[in-house]
This record gives structure tokens, sequence and C-alpha cells, in this order.
């Protein structure tokens, strides 16, 4: 069967130059070969033209070229676009395009599922099924560049790790993909506009600024205080605040970058003055800013968004810490692709 066939783009270019100097040929084949693989996008061995037949019939003979297919493209009056996204073994993830005046955004998965299980995301009902590997993440981003180009005539601009899954459950997939979308055979952009959003799993805090990863880092932060965010975010039991500070005073004396807090005001949860007072609090350990997401309901109310008020006390209490706060309004809830809406609905 065709699947058994080892996957071309698991390979580095390195292992490719390999391949052909084994196989009788020159190493500077597996250059070419391996920029139409990442650059040029091919789906087939057939599309390779400056390649000889006989090299692709070998191709074909040893390897696959596993690609994604998005499925459905969903439009919201807002201008968001969402891909379905069918994998090779036909599982489905959801990556999101988010476009402003100025800028392309691509939200992407990087998992099937999520390892972790936040009370109030859809994506956390589906549980992991399996992690995406490097070319599908790179591969929805490809997809969301295109339709940066044919929709609003402009490359995509940043990316975020903020689609289904936790990116920090499956660091090296993550990173290699990283490493495809910035370099010049792959998408050329830069680290410093793509961002990876955590749920806080400290160990890999540590171990992306020990990597000396240029990407800037945001957390899910949700509460400042340990029995609240316990509660919401049942398996934090495992990390505790006090070690996500210390990974998070670590990434900024390694890295110098400072970190982005993502925060939702809930009724009767943290919509209080302790829970105000305790963000405030967190955010002097490490240069930051606090991202206050309009929540998004996805359950029977359980959760729901906190008064304007509460909103409102919130930047009132951090501006006057001199803590920059910006409300982030939902985008493409019509066609359920805002945060933590990603659940393969359709
Ligand atoms: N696992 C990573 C990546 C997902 S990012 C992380 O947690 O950071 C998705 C963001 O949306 C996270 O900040 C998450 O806390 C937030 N989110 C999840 N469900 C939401 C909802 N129903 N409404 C608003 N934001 C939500």
């Amino acid at each position: 069967m065709q699947t058994k066939k080892k996957d071309i783009r698991a390979l580095t270019k390195e292992q490719l130059r390999e391949f052909f100097e084994k196989n009788g040929d020159k190493a500077f084949r597996g250059n070419q070969v391996y920029e139409w693989l990442w650059s040029k996008r091919a789906h087939t061995f057939e599309d390779m033209t400056n390649v000889s037949k006989e090299t692709r019939a070998m191709l074909e003979a040893n390897f696959v070229i596993n690609h994604i297919k998005v499925d459905t493209i969903q439009r919201s009056e807002d201008g968001t676009v969402k891909n379905a996204v069918r994998l090779h073994d036909d599982l489905v993830v959801e990556s999101v395009l988010i476009p402003t005046k100025t800028r392309t955004t691509a939200c992407v998965s990087s998992q099937v599922g999520c390892s972790l299980d936040c009370n109030f995301c859809a994506t956390a009902r589906l549980k992991r099924m399996r992690n995406l590997q490097p070319d599908e993440i790179y591969d929805q981003v490809a997809a969301i560049d295109n339709e940066s180009r044919l929709y609003f005539d402009r490359p995509l601009s940043n990316i975020v790790f903020m689609g289904m899954g936790e990116p920090l459950m499956n660091y090296p997939n993550v990173m290699k993909s990283i490493e495809m979308i910035t370099s010049k055979e792959g998408l050329g952009m830069s680290p410093k506009r793509i961002t990876i959003s955590t749920s806080g799993v400290s160990k890999m805090i540590k171990k992306m600024a020990d990597d000396e990863t240029k990407v800037k880092l945001a957390v899910s932060l949700h509460s400042g205080i340990e029995e609240i965010r316990n509660k919401i975010m049942p398996f934090t039991k495992n990390f505790p605040l006090t070690e996500l500070r210390e990974a998070l005073e670590y990434w900024y004396k390694k890295t110098k970058s400072a970190i982005t807090y993502e925060y939702v005001v809930w009724k009767g949860i943290n919509d209080d003055k302790a829970s105000i007072d305790a963000l405030v609090k967190f955010c002097k350990y490490v240069p930051c800013k606090v991202n206050l997401i309009e929540y998004n309901p996805i359950d029977d109310g359980e959760f729901q968004q906190a008064s304007e008020q509460a909103t409102n006390d919130y930047i009132v209490a951090l501006e006057k810490n001199k803590i920059t706060v910006k409300v982030r309004r939902s985008r493409g809830k019509d066609i359920d692709a805002a945060c933590g809406q990603l659940a393969n609905k359709s």
C-alpha cells in the first residue's frame, strides 16, 4: 500500500542529499528536490519538471508526498476565513486566516485535538488524537499564504500557534515547521512574526529559551490565582504558577522578549478584585502585555463573559500599573473560527 512508503518531507535536506549520493546521483539533486518539496510546494513527483523521468520514477518507488487538502473554506462576514484541513490519514484540523487593515495572520493547529483539558475550550473536548507533522503545520501556513494573496492581494504577514492543540506538547515538530517557515527554501518569514501560544508548560518554555528561538511567546494565563486556574484548567495542577513564573523569568533573561498574557474575564470566576490584584502582581515578574480576549461561548453556561464593568476594572488596574492592555474582540464567530471554537463541527 502506498502509505507504507516514507513521507519524503520527513527528510532533512542533508538526508535527501545523502539519499541521492547513495543511489548513484549527485548530492546536489537533493537540493533541487528539496526546493520542489518546500518553496515550490510540489504535490507530486511529476510536478518536478527539471528532474529527469528516471529520477522521478525512483522517488515514486521509494517515497510518498503527504500533503494536506483544504476540504472546506468558510468565510465570515468580518473577512475571517476558516479552512478545514484533511490530513493524509483522513483526520481533520482547522486553521484560520485573520485579516486586518494592514496584516494577515494565520492561526494554525499543532495537534489533532488537544493534550490539555481547559474547561472553556471546545478543542479540549476532542482529546488529543495525534501530533501534527512539521510538513502538516507548514502546509496550513502555505495554504493561508495562498488565500491571503488570492483574497487580499498580499502575502501572509504573521503566524500564531493558537489553533487546535498545545504547541509545546508537540515541541520538536512545531520547531521543525518553524525552521521551514523561516528558511529561504520555505516561506522565508521572520521568526519575529511568529507567536507560540502555550497554556504554560513550564519545562518546555525553558527549553524554548535554551534553544534560542526567536519567536514570540504568549501564555494563556486566565488567572493569577492557583486554585482558580486549577479549576478552569485542571492540568495546571501539574504546572503550578510558581514554576510558570520561574520559567517565564528564565525565558525573559535568555531572550529579552516580552510575554503576552491571554486572559478571559468570566462572570463569577475571575471578575473580582482579588483576581485583578493577582494578575497585576503576576504581570510585574516579567515585562509583558495583556490581551483581554472576549469569551466565545461553547457550552450551556458554566462560563459566561463578565460584565463590561469588570473588564474595565481590569483595564484601569493594569494601566495604573503601566501594563499595556488590549481588548481583543472575537473574529470569525459566525463560522466558529474564534478562539476556543475550533472543534471540527462541520
Ligand atoms: N494550547 C495553546 C494554544 C491555543 S491558543 C494555549 O492554550 O495557549 C487558543 C487561545 O484561546 C488560548 O489563549 C485559550 O485560552 C483561548 N480560548 C480557549 N477557549 C476559548 C473560548 N471559548 N473563548 C475565548 N478564548 C478561548
